[in-house]
C-alpha cells in the first residue's frame, strides 16, 4: 500500500530548494532537506521496531527540531507532544496515561522528563542537533529497540510500516480549561481534513511565510501554523514561543506574511508594537489569525489598525484537529465576535434534549465531519455524553446566524448560575472591555451561600489608568441587567493563563484575593 504522509508533503506545491523551515539565528532548511530528515526519522524509528500504534512522547522545546520531529514521527507512529514546562509529577501522569512506548528528549536536557520516564521504565532516545546545521536537522541516539506487544502491533504490515489514514498520528490532551484534560486521539485522516480546510480557507501558497509563536504541544500551533504551512509549500518560522519583547525583531528579521495566536498573545504583542512609530507595521502582513479563545472586539480593531490587514478569527478545538469554522479571508468579510463559517465540518446547534435548533437560536454547538475525533481515548464516561446522534457535543454555547455565521457565546461549564439566573461570562467581559480604562477583563463564578454562585470579575487597567470601581459598576449597570453586574470586582496587574495562553476562568475563584463588595 502506498504511504500517505500526514502533511501530504509529496503532493505539496513546493520547490525542492524552497525554504520549508526557518528559525531565529539558524540557517534555513529546504524542502529537499526536510524530506531527507523525515525519511531519516521514519527509517531510524522503523529499524528500532516502532511503527503505527507505537506511542512516542516528545518533550522538546518549541523550535525547528520539535517541528521536524513531529512531521517525521506522525508519519510512522503516534506522536504525543508534551509541554516541556511540566513538573516530573505531571510528566509521570501523562507518560503513564498515554501510555508512552518511548520518550524523545534533547540530549543533556529535560531532567524531569527523563526521571519520570526512567521511573516508569519507558525507554528514552536523545535528540541530538548541531546549532550550526540547518534548522530542524537532528538524529536520535540511544540503545533502544522496541518489541511491540501483540495487541499493539500494527495492522498495516508490522513495525516499520507507515501510518494509514485510520491510524492515530497524534495524541494530545485538551487544554484543561474546564477540568481535567481529556485524551484525544487524532487519526491521520482527521489531521489531513483539518489541514485541508485551513489551507483552503486562508488561501495559503508557497509564497506564504508563517511566524509560529504558538506552542507545538498544542493543536493550534501544530496544525494551523506548522502542518498547514508545510502542506501548502510555504515557510514556517519556528520561534522558541511567544515573546512580546522579541516579536518586533522576528517580524523584521523574517518578514512573515501571517501569524496565528491566542488573544492574550495578540494583546501583549500590540502593547509592545505600539511603542514603534505609528504605521510601522502597516501593510506588512497578508492577514493575522486568532483562535483558541474569544478575541475581544477591541483587540480585533487594534490588530486591524496596527497591521492594516484582515484579522481572521477562527474556532478550533483539540477534538476537531483544530479548525471548525473561520471568518473569510477576503478583505472586508471579517466580523468581530463571530467565528465565521463552518469549514470542513458540519456545525449545528442542539438543545439539552438532543434536538437540533433553527438558525438564530442559542444552544450547544455540535459538530461532525472528517476532522472530528471519534471518541476520547480510554474514557467511556466522557464518551457516554460526548456524542448525540452522531454529533460531537463541543461543550460550547453558540448561535448560528441566518447568514450561516457562527457566534460563540461561552462554554456550558463556565455559565454562572446565580440563584437560577444564567449569566454568560463572555457577555460581561465584552461590556467591561468597553470601559476605556480597562485592558483585560475576565468574569467568572464564585461560590455564594444562598445563590449557589455569584458573579465576579478580575480587571487589568490600561497602563497608568486609575479605575473607580463604583463608576465602573454604574457603567456596567447601564448596559446589562442588574443581576449581571459583577458583585466582586478585583483589580489585578495580569490575568493568569494556562499553558496554551488561555484564561482558566474556573480556577480564578481560588486565585484572587477578595475584597468585600
Ligand atoms: P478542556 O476541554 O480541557 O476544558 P479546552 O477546551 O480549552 O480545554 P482546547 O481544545 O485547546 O481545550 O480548546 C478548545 C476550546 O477553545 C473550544 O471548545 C472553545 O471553548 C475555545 N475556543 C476556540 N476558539 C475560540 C474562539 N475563536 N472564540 C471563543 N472560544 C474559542
Ligand atoms: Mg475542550
Amino acid at each position: 500500500m502506498q504511504s500517505v504522509r500526514t502533511c501530504a508533503l509529496q503532493s505539496a506545491p513546493h520547490q525542492v530548494d524552497a525554504i520549508a523551515i526557518a528559525a531565529p539565528d539558524r540557517s534555513p532548511l529546504t524542502y529537499a532537506a526536510l524530506a531527507r530528515q523525515i525519511d531519516a526519522v521514519v527509517g531510524d524509528l522503523g529499524q528500532r521496531g516502532f511503527g503505527p500504534h507505537s506511542i512516542i512522547a516528545l518533550c522538546l522545546p518549541n523550535g525547528p527540531e520539535m517541528a521536524t520531529a513531529f512531521l517525521g514521527i506522525s508519519e510512522i507512529a503516534t506522536a504525543a507532544p508534551l509541554n516541556p514546562a511540566y513538573s516530573e509529577e505531571e510528566l509521570a501522569f501523562y507518560l503513564d496515561d498515554l501510555p508512552a512506548d518511548l520518550l524523545i528528549v534533547p540530549a543533556g536536557q529535560m531532567p524531569a522528563a527523563r526521571a519520570a520516564a526512567s521511573a516508569a521504565k519507558i525507554p528514552i532516545l536523545d535528540l541530538v542537533f548541531d546549532p550550526a546545521a540547518p534548522a530542524g536537522t537532528f538524529h536520535l541516539e540511544g540503545a533502544v529497540d522496541f518489541t511491540a506487544p501483540p495487541a499493539q502491533a500494527s495492522v498495516n504490515g508490522g513495525p516499520g510500516a507507515r501510518n494509514q489514514p485510520d491510524d492515530i498520528a497524534l495524541i494530545l490532551h485538551t487544554s484543561g480549561t474546564t477540568g481535567r484534560p481529556k485524551k484525544v486521539g487524532l487519526r491521520q485522516r482527521n489531521l489531513q481534513a483539518s489541514i485541508a480546510s485551513i489551507t483552503n480557507a486562508l488561501a495559503l501558497t508557497p509564497a506564504d511565510r508563517c511566524l509560529n509563536v504558538m506552542p507545538l504541544f498544542h493543536i493550534h500551533g501544530l496544525i494551523a501554523a506548522l502542518a498547514s504551512t508545510i502542506a501548502s509549500g510555504g515557510t514556517i518560522i519556528c520561534t522558541p514561543g511567544f515573546n512580546a519583547m522579541r516579536f518586533a525583531g522576528w517580524l523584521d528579521a523574517h518578514d512573515p506574511t501571517w501569524f496565528t495566536a491566542v488573544p492574550t498573545m495578540h494583546q501583549a504583542a500590540i502593547e509592545r508594537l505600539a511603542r514603534q512609530p505609528e504605521g510601522s507595521y502597516r501593510g506588512r502582513l497578508r492577514f493575522v489569525r486568532s483562535s483558541s479563545a474569544a478575541l475581544p472586539a477591541r483587540v480585533h480593531a487594534e490588530l486591524e489598525a496596527m497591521f492594516d490587514c484582515p484579522v481572521i478569527e477562527a474556532y478550533g478545538m483539540t477534538e476537531a484537529a483544530h479548525q471548525i469554522s473561520t471568518n473569510p479571508i477576503a478583505p472586508g468579510q471579517q466580523q468581530p465576535a463571530s467565528v465565521g463559517y463552518a469549514t470542513g465540518a458540519d456545525v449545528a446547534i442542539m438543545d439539552s434534549d438532543g434536538n437540533l435548533l433553527p438558525a438564530g437560536t442559542s444552544g450547544e454547538i455540535v459538530i461532525r465531519g472528517a476532522n472530528v475525533h471519534d471518541g476520547y481515548l480510554d474514557n467511556p464516561d466522557a464518551n457516554a455524553t460526548a456524542f448525540t446522534n452522531g454529533w460531537f457535543r463541543t461543550g460550547d454555547l453558540g448561535c448560528l446566524q441566518r447568514d450561516g455565521r457562527l457566534r460563540i457565546e461561552g462554554r456550558l461549564k463556565e455559565i454562572i448560575n446565580r440563584g437560577g439566573e444564567k449569566i454568560a461570562p463572555l457577555e460581561i467581559d465584552a461590556v467591561l472591555l468597553r470601559y476605556p480604562q480597562i485592558a483585560q477583563a475576565v468574569t467568572f463564578a464564585v461560590p455564594h451561600p444562598l445563590l449557589g454562585e455569584d458573579i465576579a470579575a478580575v480587571i487589568v487597567p490600561q497602563p497608568g489608568a486609575e479605575i473607580d470601581i463604583n463608576e465602573l459598576r454604574e457603567f456596567t449597570r447601564q448596559r446589562v441587567a442588574a443581576f449581571k453586574v459583577p458583585r466582586h470586582i478585583v483589580i489585578g496587574d495580569r490575568i493568569p493563563t494556562g499553558a496554551t495562553g488561555k484564561v482558566q476562568r474556573m480556577l480564578l475563584a481560588g486565585q484572587v484575593q477578595w475584597q468585600s463588595p
